[in-house]
């Protein structure tokens, strides 16, 4: 390669790495904040700005542009690709001028990569990226969030739980993220989230029966963390994040008991997790070190027969095995034959609501407000408070 060639290489890479991050704090108003609104922003879409994303509505959209409020274009086409082209973002051809576009569909529903979602478009150019948002009231969010996270087929007192858990947990993640054109994303990172395509009447009637409730500690929403399982007991807010949340407690929990992620076993090979560790040679000697108070391995150490060792915190033993390897890091190891063996119990971090046991207690008779009340200590369940008019 040619020295002036590397040079340029370098300086386009110094230039990417010294852009300022875009900050979208002065459209926050405009862009409507979760906590202060009715509405909720959750990335569905992102890409290098060198590619575009199909948008689909069979009217076409309205763009709108979030400072003013003021439409500047009409998108008639019912396909339009919405891409950036010298810095400008456009969409079905037509140049939209600002860093930050508002495509309102002019049906009720509309399109992005074949799911279909209910409320608007915000398209953003931040960091050498597009991204798409699909911006909509909280409660219709829910109802784009809750099949995908439980079992529709479950008790209605236990969707009822995870819909106040749900939204107690979007509405406090919104404060956090006011920097960005999104609040949220739409994967595990944040709740599983896919538009109006999965709706179910059991769960839309549990987010319609609960509409408006969160849980609060000393009158702030209460961040609502759940996880599929807890294996048996739940944890510490303050032994899995650096964050001690008081309402966040370990607490045993029998109810999971006999559900699918309680119990599980897998087995490693001893090279194979030498390799894994950073070491030569094989496991001759595994143990965890250090319990949480919900039993969860603090730290992992392990010897080989090259005569190394190696200690790890439980999460990043997690992490370097796999964590759909290794479901949670509620285990115990021990060395047979010519494997380490890992049992193990639950799924997830283990704070807040177990999933599983929420199930099994509407089946026993709990309501809601029992269920949410078990997991998280000394919060109330009550209407949201709007503190601010919606913009
Ligand atoms: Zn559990």
């Amino acid at each position: 390669m040619k020295s002036q060639y590397l040079i340029y290489v370098f300086i386009i890479a110094w230039c990417n790495l010294s852009l300022p991050a875009q900050d979208f704090t002065h459209l926050e108003t405009a862009l409507g904040r979760s906590s202060d609104s009715e509405l909720v922003k959750v990335r569905i879409a992102d890409v290098p700005e060198d590619q575009g994303i199909w948008v689909r509505s069979r009217q076409g959209f309205a763009v709108i542009l979030p400072e003013s409020g003021q439409e500047i274009a009409v998108i008639p086409a019912a396909n339009a690709l919405v891409y950036v082209l010298r810095s400008v973002i456009h969409a079905g051809g037509t140049p939209l001028p600002g860093g930050v576009v508002l495509l309102v569909p002019r049906e009720d529903l509309f399109t992005v990569n074949g799911i279909r979602y209910r409320g608007e478009l915000i398209a953003a150019r931040a960091n050498g990226r597009l991204t798409i948002v699909n911006r909509l009231p909280v409660e219709e969010y829910l109802r784009g969030v809750l099949p995908h996270e439980v079992d529709p087929a479950w008790h209605e007192e236990a969707l009822k739980a995870q819909a106040i858990v749900s939204r107690s947990y979007v509405l406090s993640r919104a404060l956090d993220n006011k920097s960005q054109a999104h609040d949220l994303d739409n994967s595990t990172a944040s709740q599983v989230y896919r538009g109006a395509s999965g709706e179910k009447p059991s769960t839309d009637q549990a987010v319609a029966e609960t509409s408006g409730l969160v849980m609060t500690h000393n009158g702030q929403i209460a961040v609502g963390f759940f996880h599929s399982c807890c294996g048996g007991s739940t944890e510490d807010s303050g032994d899995v994040w650096s964050r001690t949340l008081p309402y966040l407690r370990a607490r045993p929990s029998p109810y999971c008991e006999g559900t699918k992620h309680r119990d599980w076993g897998v087995v490693l090979g001893k090279a194979e997790l030498a390799q894994v560790l950073g070491m030569s040679g094989e496991i001759n000697a595994i143990e965890v070190r250090g319990r949480t108070s919900g039993g969860r391995a603090v730290h992992v150490f392990a010897q080989s027969t090259s005569g190394e060792s190696q200690q790890v915190t439980g999460e990043r033993f997690r992490v370097l095995v796999g964590v759909n390897r290794l479901k949670s890091r509620l285990f115990d190891l021990s060395i047979r034959g010519p494997y380490v063996q890992v049992l193990g119990h639950g799924w997830g971090h283990g704070v807040g609501m177990c999933q599983w046991s929420s199930a099994k207690m509407a089946e026993l008779g709990f309501d809601a407000a029992g269920i949410v009340h078990y997991f998280f200590t000394d919060v109330r369940i009550e209407p949201r408070r709007v503190r601010w008019p919606a913009p």
